[in-house]
Protein backbone atom coordinates (compact mmCIF):
# COMPACT_ATOMS: atom_id res chain seq x y z
CA UNK A 1 0.00 0.00 0.00
CA UNK A 2 1.04 3.35 -0.64
CA UNK A 3 2.07 6.28 1.65
CA UNK A 4 -0.80 7.94 0.01
CA UNK A 5 -3.49 5.80 0.40
CA UNK A 6 -2.42 5.51 3.99
CA UNK A 7 -2.58 9.57 4.55
CA UNK A 8 -6.18 8.75 2.69
CA UNK A 9 -7.23 6.44 4.94
CA UNK A 10 -6.35 8.10 7.99
CA UNK A 11 -7.90 11.39 6.71
CA UNK A 12 -11.27 8.93 6.29
CA UNK A 13 -11.25 7.80 9.90
CA UNK A 14 -10.91 12.31 10.58
CA UNK A 15 -13.60 12.68 8.44
CA UNK A 16 -15.89 9.89 10.41
CA UNK A 17 -14.89 11.63 13.68
CA UNK A 18 -16.79 14.81 12.06
CA UNK A 19 -19.32 13.38 9.50
CA UNK A 20 -22.37 11.15 10.82
CA UNK A 21 -21.19 7.95 9.29
CA UNK A 22 -21.92 4.08 10.70
CA UNK A 23 -18.62 2.04 10.44
CA UNK A 24 -19.28 -1.36 10.28
CA UNK A 25 -17.11 -4.05 11.65
CA UNK A 26 -17.25 -7.28 9.49
CA UNK A 27 -17.13 -10.47 11.52
CA UNK A 28 -14.56 -12.29 12.01
CA UNK A 29 -14.52 -13.25 15.71
CA UNK A 30 -15.74 -11.90 18.63
CA UNK A 31 -12.64 -9.44 18.78
CA UNK A 32 -14.78 -7.25 16.90
CA UNK A 33 -17.48 -6.81 19.49
CA UNK A 34 -14.60 -4.83 21.42
CA UNK A 35 -13.53 -2.49 18.55
CA UNK A 36 -16.82 -1.66 18.54
CA UNK A 37 -17.04 -0.64 22.68
CA UNK A 38 -14.10 1.42 21.89
CA UNK A 39 -15.31 3.49 18.74
CA UNK A 40 -18.60 3.73 20.60
CA UNK A 41 -16.61 4.75 23.38
CA UNK A 42 -15.23 7.55 20.69
CA UNK A 43 -18.57 8.67 20.34
CA UNK A 44 -18.57 6.97 16.69
CA UNK A 45 -21.33 5.07 15.34
CA UNK A 46 -20.56 1.35 14.89
CA UNK A 47 -22.07 -1.63 14.30
CA UNK A 48 -20.65 -5.30 14.60
CA UNK A 49 -22.26 -7.03 11.79
CA UNK A 50 -23.53 -10.46 12.59
CA UNK A 51 -21.85 -13.45 12.18
CA UNK A 52 -21.59 -14.62 8.60
CA UNK A 53 -23.38 -17.12 6.95
CA UNK A 54 -23.56 -18.94 3.84
CA UNK A 55 -26.08 -15.89 2.02
CA UNK A 56 -22.19 -14.23 2.38
CA UNK A 57 -20.39 -16.81 0.55
CA UNK A 58 -22.93 -16.49 -2.10
CA UNK A 59 -22.21 -12.80 -2.57
CA UNK A 60 -19.04 -13.29 -2.23
CA UNK A 61 -18.84 -15.66 -4.59
CA UNK A 62 -20.28 -13.65 -6.90
CA UNK A 63 -17.93 -11.28 -7.12
CA UNK A 64 -14.88 -13.04 -6.60
CA UNK A 65 -13.17 -14.90 -9.63
CA UNK A 66 -11.99 -18.83 -7.73
CA UNK A 67 -8.58 -17.90 -7.01
CA UNK A 68 -9.18 -15.11 -4.11
CA UNK A 69 -8.65 -16.55 -0.42
CA UNK A 70 -11.47 -17.56 1.53
CA UNK A 71 -11.27 -14.22 4.15
CA UNK A 72 -11.91 -12.28 1.17
CA UNK A 73 -15.31 -14.15 -0.24
CA UNK A 74 -16.45 -13.64 3.41
CA UNK A 75 -16.01 -10.28 4.43
CA UNK A 76 -16.65 -9.43 0.71
CA UNK A 77 -19.42 -11.19 1.04
CA UNK A 78 -20.52 -9.33 4.60
CA UNK A 79 -20.56 -5.84 2.86
CA UNK A 80 -22.61 -7.04 -0.42
CA UNK A 81 -24.84 -8.25 2.00
CA UNK A 82 -24.97 -5.33 4.06
CA UNK A 83 -25.72 -3.44 1.05
CA UNK A 84 -28.10 -5.34 -0.62
CA UNK A 85 -30.34 -6.73 2.63
CA UNK A 86 -30.27 -3.57 4.99
CA UNK A 87 -33.55 -1.51 4.55
CA UNK A 88 -32.93 2.19 3.40
CA UNK A 89 -28.54 1.48 3.25
CA UNK A 90 -27.07 4.71 2.90
CA UNK A 91 -23.06 3.95 1.74
CA UNK A 92 -22.93 8.09 1.50
CA UNK A 93 -23.41 7.65 5.57
CA UNK A 94 -21.14 4.11 5.69
CA UNK A 95 -18.13 2.77 6.54
CA UNK A 96 -16.78 -0.46 6.31
CA UNK A 97 -13.71 -1.47 8.82
CA UNK A 98 -11.16 -3.90 6.81
CA UNK A 99 -7.19 -3.98 8.31
CA UNK A 100 -4.70 -4.62 5.77
CA UNK A 101 -1.29 -5.37 5.29
CA UNK A 102 2.11 -6.35 3.32
CA UNK A 103 3.96 -9.04 3.18
CA UNK A 104 4.09 -11.75 1.34
CA UNK A 105 0.23 -12.69 0.92
CA UNK A 106 -2.95 -11.59 -0.74
CA UNK A 107 -4.17 -9.79 2.48
CA UNK A 108 -2.99 -6.36 1.18
CA UNK A 109 -4.95 -6.62 -1.77
CA UNK A 110 -8.76 -7.00 0.11
CA UNK A 111 -9.32 -3.32 0.32
CA UNK A 112 -8.40 -2.40 -2.86
CA UNK A 113 -10.65 -5.06 -4.37
CA UNK A 114 -13.53 -4.43 -2.41
CA UNK A 115 -13.24 -0.26 -3.78
CA UNK A 116 -13.15 -1.40 -7.05
CA UNK A 117 -15.88 -3.49 -6.58
CA UNK A 118 -17.80 -0.64 -4.78
CA UNK A 119 -17.36 1.63 -7.25
CA UNK A 120 -18.54 -1.47 -9.81
CA UNK A 121 -21.66 -1.36 -8.08
CA UNK A 122 -22.18 2.79 -7.80
CA UNK A 123 -22.03 2.33 -3.86
CA UNK A 124 -19.81 5.29 -2.42
CA UNK A 125 -19.15 3.17 0.92
CA UNK A 126 -15.92 4.34 2.39
CA UNK A 127 -12.80 1.71 3.53
CA UNK A 128 -11.69 2.38 6.76
CA UNK A 129 -8.56 0.43 6.49
CA UNK A 130 -5.46 0.05 9.10
CA UNK A 131 -2.29 -1.17 8.35
CA UNK A 132 -0.59 -4.20 9.78
CA UNK A 133 2.82 -3.19 9.70
CA UNK A 134 1.97 0.40 11.03
CA UNK A 135 1.23 -2.02 13.72
CA UNK A 136 -2.49 -0.84 13.17
CA UNK A 137 -1.29 3.10 14.40
CA UNK A 138 -4.63 4.56 14.22
CA UNK A 139 -3.06 7.66 15.24
CA UNK A 140 -5.99 10.05 14.34
CA UNK A 141 -8.12 8.07 16.65
CA UNK A 142 -5.69 9.08 19.61
CA UNK A 143 -4.61 7.18 22.23
CA UNK A 144 -7.19 6.55 24.12
CA UNK A 145 -8.97 4.77 21.71
CA UNK A 146 -6.23 2.43 20.87
CA UNK A 147 -5.51 1.45 24.26
CA UNK A 148 -9.49 0.51 24.77
CA UNK A 149 -9.42 -1.46 21.74
CA UNK A 150 -6.25 -2.98 22.66
CA UNK A 151 -7.53 -3.86 25.90
CA UNK A 152 -10.79 -5.14 25.16
CA UNK A 153 -9.17 -7.27 22.27
CA UNK A 154 -7.06 -8.77 25.06
CA UNK A 155 -9.87 -9.70 27.52
CA UNK A 156 -11.73 -11.16 24.50
CA UNK A 157 -8.87 -13.53 24.21
CA UNK A 158 -8.75 -14.43 28.12
CA UNK A 159 -13.04 -14.68 27.76
CA UNK A 160 -12.47 -17.31 25.23
CA UNK A 161 -9.84 -19.21 26.95
CA UNK A 162 -12.48 -19.02 29.90
CA UNK A 163 -15.46 -20.75 27.74
CA UNK A 164 -13.00 -23.33 25.96
CA UNK A 165 -11.72 -24.17 29.37
CA UNK A 166 -14.89 -24.36 31.04
CA UNK A 167 -17.62 -26.04 28.37
CA UNK A 168 -16.11 -29.08 27.62
CA UNK A 169 -16.89 -30.16 31.35
CA UNK A 170 -20.01 -28.03 32.26
CA UNK A 171 -22.65 -30.27 34.18
CA UNK A 172 -25.77 -28.20 32.47
CA UNK A 173 -25.40 -28.23 28.68
CA UNK A 174 -25.36 -24.10 27.63
CA UNK A 175 -24.33 -22.47 31.00
CA UNK A 176 -20.85 -21.64 29.47
CA UNK A 177 -22.10 -20.19 26.80
CA UNK A 178 -24.80 -17.99 28.38
CA UNK A 179 -22.12 -16.95 30.75
CA UNK A 180 -20.01 -16.01 27.48
CA UNK A 181 -22.44 -14.80 25.32
CA UNK A 182 -23.65 -12.09 28.55
CA UNK A 183 -20.06 -11.36 29.45
CA UNK A 184 -18.85 -9.94 25.88
CA UNK A 185 -22.15 -7.86 25.84
CA UNK A 186 -21.70 -6.67 29.01
CA UNK A 187 -17.75 -6.14 28.01
CA UNK A 188 -19.30 -3.68 24.56
CA UNK A 189 -21.59 -1.72 26.74
CA UNK A 190 -19.41 -1.49 29.71
CA UNK A 191 -16.25 -0.07 27.62
CA UNK A 192 -18.83 2.09 24.98
CA UNK A 193 -20.20 4.19 28.18
CA UNK A 194 -17.01 4.21 30.90
CA UNK A 195 -13.65 3.10 28.70
CA UNK A 196 -11.09 1.13 30.06
CA UNK A 197 -12.61 1.82 33.63
CA UNK A 198 -15.56 0.05 32.47
CA UNK A 199 -13.73 -2.47 30.62
CA UNK A 200 -12.37 -3.39 34.57
CA UNK A 201 -15.31 -3.27 35.71
CA UNK A 202 -17.45 -5.60 33.42
CA UNK A 203 -14.35 -7.81 34.00
CA UNK A 204 -15.01 -8.21 37.98
CA UNK A 205 -18.70 -9.95 37.24
CA UNK A 206 -17.43 -12.56 34.69
CA UNK A 207 -14.96 -14.31 37.54
CA UNK A 208 -18.50 -14.96 39.22
CA UNK A 209 -20.37 -16.08 36.50
CA UNK A 210 -17.67 -18.45 35.36
CA UNK A 211 -17.18 -19.71 38.94
CA UNK A 212 -20.85 -20.57 39.50
CA UNK A 213 -21.11 -22.91 36.92
CA UNK A 214 -20.54 -26.97 38.26
CA UNK A 215 -18.08 -29.01 36.24
CA UNK A 216 -17.06 -32.28 36.20
CA UNK A 217 -13.51 -33.61 35.98
CA UNK A 218 -10.84 -32.78 33.36
CA UNK A 219 -10.00 -35.73 31.35
CA UNK A 220 -10.27 -34.48 28.21
CA UNK A 221 -7.21 -34.41 25.85
CA UNK A 222 -6.31 -30.87 24.71
CA UNK A 223 -5.79 -30.33 21.49
CA UNK A 224 -3.84 -26.38 20.11
CA UNK A 225 -5.44 -24.77 17.50
CA UNK A 226 -2.76 -22.78 14.73
CA UNK A 227 -2.60 -21.09 11.66
CA UNK A 228 -4.26 -18.49 9.34
CA UNK A 229 -5.74 -16.25 11.93
CA UNK A 230 -9.08 -15.29 10.02
CA UNK A 231 -9.80 -18.76 9.23
CA UNK A 232 -9.14 -20.51 13.00
CA UNK A 233 -10.82 -17.46 14.59
CA UNK A 234 -14.26 -17.68 11.72
CA UNK A 235 -16.43 -20.45 12.90
CA UNK A 236 -18.51 -20.38 8.94
CA UNK A 237 -14.81 -20.71 7.72
CA UNK A 238 -13.56 -23.45 9.80
CA UNK A 239 -16.83 -25.24 9.91
CA UNK A 240 -17.09 -25.19 13.83
CA UNK A 241 -14.20 -26.39 14.68
CA UNK A 242 -13.79 -26.04 18.18
CA UNK A 243 -17.73 -27.46 18.85
CA UNK A 244 -17.02 -30.06 16.95
CA UNK A 245 -13.77 -31.07 18.82
CA UNK A 246 -15.64 -30.74 22.21
CA UNK A 247 -18.21 -32.80 21.04
CA UNK A 248 -15.57 -35.63 20.17
CA UNK A 249 -14.36 -35.41 23.45
CA UNK A 250 -11.63 -32.77 23.20
CA UNK A 251 -10.70 -29.62 24.97
CA UNK A 252 -9.40 -26.88 23.02
CA UNK A 253 -7.13 -23.70 22.76
CA UNK A 254 -6.74 -21.53 20.04
CA UNK A 255 -3.96 -18.97 19.51
CA UNK A 256 -4.49 -15.49 20.70
CA UNK A 257 -5.28 -12.51 18.66
CA UNK A 258 -3.11 -10.25 20.51
CA UNK A 259 -0.45 -12.70 19.42
CA UNK A 260 -0.38 -11.03 15.97
CA UNK A 261 -0.34 -7.32 16.84
CA UNK A 262 2.42 -8.10 19.13
CA UNK A 263 4.25 -9.37 16.39
CA UNK A 264 3.26 -6.50 14.16
CA UNK A 265 5.31 -4.38 17.02
CA UNK A 266 8.28 -6.51 16.85
CA UNK A 267 8.54 -6.12 13.01
CA UNK A 268 8.12 -2.37 13.51
CA UNK A 269 11.03 -2.02 15.92
CA UNK A 270 12.89 -4.28 13.95
CA UNK A 271 12.41 -2.57 10.68
CA UNK A 272 13.43 0.67 12.40
CA UNK A 273 16.67 -0.09 13.48
CA UNK A 274 17.54 -1.57 10.61
CA UNK A 275 16.66 0.97 8.39
CA UNK A 276 17.88 3.61 10.99
CA UNK A 277 14.59 5.31 11.91
CA UNK A 278 15.11 5.23 15.51
CA UNK A 279 11.84 7.13 15.44
CA UNK A 280 10.14 4.20 14.27
CA UNK A 281 11.97 2.34 16.29
CA UNK A 282 10.97 3.89 19.62
CA UNK A 283 7.74 3.83 19.08
CA UNK A 284 7.58 0.25 18.23
CA UNK A 285 8.98 -0.11 21.58
CA UNK A 286 6.84 2.18 23.66
CA UNK A 287 3.58 0.90 22.01
CA UNK A 288 4.50 -2.92 23.23
CA UNK A 289 5.33 -1.71 26.63
CA UNK A 290 1.87 0.04 26.78
CA UNK A 291 0.27 -2.53 25.77
CA UNK A 292 1.94 -5.19 28.00
CA UNK A 293 1.27 -3.12 30.88
CA UNK A 294 -2.59 -3.27 29.64
CA UNK A 295 -2.38 -6.70 28.81
CA UNK A 296 -1.40 -7.18 32.83
CA UNK A 297 -3.88 -5.32 33.96
CA UNK A 298 -7.01 -7.24 31.70
CA UNK A 299 -4.90 -10.62 32.70
CA UNK A 300 -4.87 -9.92 36.08
CA UNK A 301 -8.65 -10.18 36.03
CA UNK A 302 -8.66 -13.50 35.10
CA UNK A 303 -6.11 -15.20 37.45
CA UNK A 304 -8.78 -16.56 40.01
CA UNK A 305 -10.21 -18.96 37.14
CA UNK A 306 -7.55 -19.73 34.49
CA UNK A 307 -4.36 -21.36 35.41
CA UNK A 308 -0.89 -20.34 34.66
CA UNK A 309 -0.90 -21.84 31.20
CA UNK A 310 -3.29 -20.04 30.30
CA UNK A 311 -2.49 -16.81 31.94
CA UNK A 312 1.09 -16.58 29.99
CA UNK A 313 1.24 -16.81 26.67
CA UNK A 314 4.24 -17.07 25.25
CA UNK A 315 6.42 -13.41 23.64
CA UNK A 316 6.36 -13.67 19.84
CA UNK A 317 10.37 -13.35 20.59
CA UNK A 318 9.67 -17.00 22.00
CA UNK A 319 7.57 -18.17 19.40
CA UNK A 320 10.13 -16.98 16.69
CA UNK A 321 13.07 -18.64 18.30
CA UNK A 322 11.10 -22.29 18.30
CA UNK A 323 10.21 -21.44 14.81
CA UNK A 324 13.62 -20.62 13.54
CA UNK A 325 14.91 -24.59 12.63
CA UNK A 326 11.87 -24.45 10.27
CA UNK A 327 10.96 -21.14 9.03
CA UNK A 328 13.38 -18.40 9.56
CA UNK A 329 12.45 -14.74 11.18
CA UNK A 330 13.34 -12.90 7.71
CA UNK A 331 10.42 -14.73 6.52
CA UNK A 332 6.95 -11.68 7.28
CA UNK A 333 3.74 -13.11 8.02
CA UNK A 334 1.89 -15.84 10.15
CA UNK A 335 4.20 -18.92 9.30
CA UNK A 336 6.89 -17.73 11.97
CA UNK A 337 4.16 -17.18 14.84
CA UNK A 338 2.04 -20.54 14.30
CA UNK A 339 5.24 -22.93 13.90
CA UNK A 340 6.44 -21.30 16.78
CA UNK A 341 2.85 -21.70 18.72
CA UNK A 342 2.23 -25.47 17.74
CA UNK A 343 6.07 -26.01 19.48
CA UNK A 344 4.64 -24.12 22.36
CA UNK A 345 1.31 -26.22 22.83
CA UNK A 346 3.59 -29.60 22.64
CA UNK A 347 6.08 -28.15 24.71
CA UNK A 348 3.42 -27.08 27.40
CA UNK A 349 1.61 -31.10 27.41
CA UNK A 350 -1.05 -30.20 25.10
CA UNK A 351 -2.00 -34.03 23.57
CA UNK A 352 -2.48 -32.71 19.64
CA UNK A 353 -2.33 -29.62 17.33
CA UNK A 354 -4.66 -28.79 14.44
CA UNK A 355 -3.32 -26.56 11.67
CA UNK A 356 -6.09 -24.92 10.07
CA UNK A 357 -5.54 -22.84 6.51
CA UNK A 358 -7.89 -21.64 3.52
CA UNK A 359 -7.40 -23.30 0.62
CA UNK A 360 -4.59 -22.00 -1.51
CA UNK A 361 -3.15 -19.80 1.42
CA UNK A 362 0.51 -19.16 0.74
CA UNK A 363 1.95 -18.48 4.38
CA UNK A 364 -0.54 -21.62 4.80
CA UNK A 365 1.26 -23.80 2.66
CA UNK A 366 4.31 -23.19 4.07
CA UNK A 367 2.87 -24.23 7.03
CA UNK A 368 1.57 -27.31 5.63
CA UNK A 369 5.21 -27.81 4.17
CA UNK A 370 7.19 -28.00 7.42
CA UNK A 371 4.66 -29.50 9.97
CA UNK A 372 5.59 -33.00 9.65
CA UNK A 373 9.44 -32.53 10.67
CA UNK A 374 8.10 -30.27 13.59
CA UNK A 375 5.59 -33.23 14.41
CA UNK A 376 8.78 -35.74 14.53
CA UNK A 377 11.21 -33.26 15.98
CA UNK A 378 8.02 -33.34 19.02
CA UNK A 379 7.65 -36.92 20.35
CA UNK A 380 5.61 -37.36 17.20
CA UNK A 381 2.39 -35.09 18.74
CA UNK A 382 -0.47 -36.33 16.79
CA UNK A 383 -0.76 -33.39 14.11
CA UNK A 384 -3.87 -32.56 11.71
CA UNK A 385 -3.63 -30.70 8.86
CA UNK A 386 -7.03 -29.08 7.76
CA UNK A 387 -7.54 -27.06 4.89
CA UNK A 388 -10.92 -25.05 4.42
CA UNK A 389 -12.65 -23.75 1.10
CA UNK A 390 -16.23 -23.17 2.72
CA UNK A 391 -17.84 -26.08 0.96
CA UNK A 392 -18.59 -27.36 4.52
CA UNK A 393 -17.31 -30.46 3.75
CA UNK A 394 -18.71 -33.78 5.86
CA UNK A 395 -15.07 -35.39 5.98
CA UNK A 396 -13.99 -32.75 8.21
CA UNK A 397 -15.52 -34.83 11.22
CA UNK A 398 -14.06 -38.71 9.60
CA UNK A 399 -10.59 -37.22 10.08
CA UNK A 400 -11.24 -35.79 13.59
CA UNK A 401 -12.00 -38.97 15.34
CA UNK A 402 -9.32 -41.27 14.38
CA UNK A 403 -7.05 -37.80 15.72
CA UNK A 404 -9.09 -37.31 18.49
CA UNK A 405 -8.40 -41.28 19.77
CA UNK A 406 -4.89 -40.43 19.17
CA UNK A 407 -4.01 -37.36 21.10
CA UNK A 408 -6.39 -39.68 23.99
CA UNK A 409 -3.93 -42.54 23.60
CA UNK A 410 -1.15 -39.85 23.03
CA UNK A 411 -2.34 -38.70 26.66
CA UNK A 412 -2.49 -41.52 28.29
CA UNK A 413 1.32 -42.61 27.10
CA UNK A 414 2.55 -39.35 28.80
CA UNK A 415 0.67 -39.82 32.10
CA UNK A 416 1.81 -43.14 32.47
S1 LIG B 1 -2.87 -15.45 5.06
FE1 LIG B 1 -3.55 -16.78 3.40
S2 LIG B 1 -5.78 -16.62 3.39
FE2 LIG B 1 -5.01 -14.94 4.61
S3 LIG B 1 -4.88 -13.29 3.12
FE3 LIG B 1 -2.86 -14.24 3.18
S4 LIG B 1 -2.87 -15.76 1.52
FE4 LIG B 1 -4.99 -15.16 1.93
Amino acid sequence: MSKQDLIDIHSGIERDLGVEKNIYVPYMSDHGHALVGAFRNQGLTATMLPKPDSDCLDYGRRYSEGGECLPFVVTTGQLIKLIEETPDFDPEKSAFFMPTSSGPCRFGQYHTAQKLILSHLDQPVEIISLEAYNSYSAENLGFDFRNLAWQGIVAVDFLQKTLWRTRPYEKETGSADAAYEESLEELKQKMAEKGTSGLIEALEGIGKKFNSIETGPRDRPLIGIVGEIYVRANELCNCNLVSLIEDLGGEVRVGPMAEWLYYTNRKKKQDGFRDRKFLKFLKGWAKDLVQHYGENKVKDKFSDYLDKKDLSDPSVGELADNSHPYIPEDYRGEPVLEIGKAIDYAKKGADGVITVTPFSCMPGSMIIAVSNLVKKDHQNIPWLNLTFDAQQSTNIRTRLEPFIFQARKYREKRSS
